[in-house]
């Protein structure tokens, strides 16, 4: 017998930090939380029960079989065992921490680090200052909008592209802090914030996986933490660019709400889709977004009646297109005007005969950067969009 089937022979042990949580604090009866490093499982109770177990080294499937007889009275035989056990995850047993998406990541602030903070930051996860934040972001957002037609003699082309991004990124790493803020308001633990390279773009990303733990209405603050923090950042930047107009400014603006629209559209899993899918307490968001959208061509083709539908997940579906609407519409008007700009400013300077190789080659390179932008938000709305036809 060769070590590779002596080792199929005897059951693995579950890592040491693996722990146990009662699905009920987070909404899920009947189920218990297992939660190894960052990974978290929901199951049902007899899979806890063995999980349990395993917890110490068994000699054989036998012994471990007898055990669970004793102990629990669960009845299993060896081979059912064996099969029952390959298909756990195997970061229930060794270390290895799932896979992030970035090429090259790096995590700049450790979770004491965030912690000290993102403390004062979360005195703002209470109703009133909630409410207090969104009157103020929407009523500047509605008088920036209304005020920009008028200012005539704001150039766009003067606008520092450079300078615009570095803001717009300071919003985005406020925006991690957030999440951070919001998942320490409610006691549940963070673990810092690093930086990705994602495709060729920096991004920040908040290790906030322990949210699973939390209640259903305190993980929707958590997902929505970043993006309330971001407008009351956005909100700053309106009351500075009214106070003195400026297209740096403006620029830094419209890159933030394009930022904060593409985290908040559901159609990929980012933020938006976590938000709506732990408010309606459903696993599979898209799956039950297109089931109810059918009920609902059904009804309006006058094939079933709206009885006995489900009110929340209409309510659901209505919310999650208009994300998705105004995500759309912003990206369609974001690269087309942007990108009309920065072609036109370079072909400006390409025919003009001042020397202006340097500030061509910048434009050129925000036109490449954009082009770049828009394919990989095409790819990623195609694949998201492709789960939708196989489901
Ligand atoms: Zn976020």
């Amino acid at each position: 017998m060769n070590s590779i089937e002596n080792k199929a022979l005897i059951p693995p042990r579950l890592r040491d930090d693996v722990q146990f949580f009662s699905g009920e604090t987070s909404g899920h009866l009947g189920k218990t939380l297992v939660v190894a490093g960052q990974r978290y499982f929901l199951v049902d109770a007899m899979t806890s029960q063995l999980l349990q177990s395993m917890r110490i080294e068994w000699g054989d499937y036998r012994e471990l079989s007898q055990h669970l007889v004793k102990e629990y009275d669960l009845i299993c035989d060896i081979e059912s065992l064996q099969l029952q056990i390959s298909a756990f995850p195997s970061s229930l047993f060794s270390k290895q921490e799932p896979r992030n998406p970035f090429i090259l990541s790096w995590r700049f602030l450790s979770g004491p680090a965030v912690q000290v903070l993102a403390r004062p930051l979360a005195m703002l996860f209470s109703w009133p200052l909630f409410f207090i934040t969104l009157a103020v972001f929407l009523s500047s957002t509605l008088i920036l909008f209304w005020c920009l037609p008028q200012l005539t003699h704001l150039n766009w082309a003067e606008a520092a592209w450079g300078q615009a991004f570095a803001l717009s990124l300071i919003g985005t790493l406020i925006h991690e802090l957030g999440h951070c803020a919001a998942i320490a308001r409610f006691g549940a633990r963070q673990n810092g914030i690093g930086v990705g390279l994602y495709w060729i773009f920096p991004t920040f990303y908040a290790e906030v996986h322990d949210a699973w733990r939390l209640p259903r209405w305190q993980r929707v603050a958590v997902d929505g933490g970043g993006i309330y923090v971001q407008a009351i950042f956005v909100s700053v930047l309106i009351f500075l660019f009214l106070l003195e107009p400026n297209p740096t400014i403006v620029l830094a603006i419209w890159l933030s709400f394009t930022m904060m629209l593409n985290t908040l559209n559901p159609v990929m899993k980012f933020d938006g889709y976590w938000l709506l899918s732990d408010a309606l307490q459903v696993h599979n968001l898209h799956s039950q977004m297109k089931r109810i959208a059918t009920q609902w061509l059904d009804v309006f083709l006058g094939r079933r009646s709206y009885r006995g539908m489900s009110v929340s997940l209409s309510i659901g579906l209505v919310i999650f297109l208009l994300l998705a609407f105004v995500f759309l519409s912003n990206m369609f008007v974001f690269y087309g005007k942007t990108l009309g700009i920065q072609i036109a400013i370079s072909e400006m300077l390409f025919s003009s005969h001042a020397s202006n190789f340097w500030p061509l080659i910048g434009h050129l390179f925000v036109v490449l950067v954009l082009l770049v932008l828009g394919l990989i938000n095409a790819c990623k709305l195609a694949a998201s969009l492709s789960s939708f036809r196989s489901l």
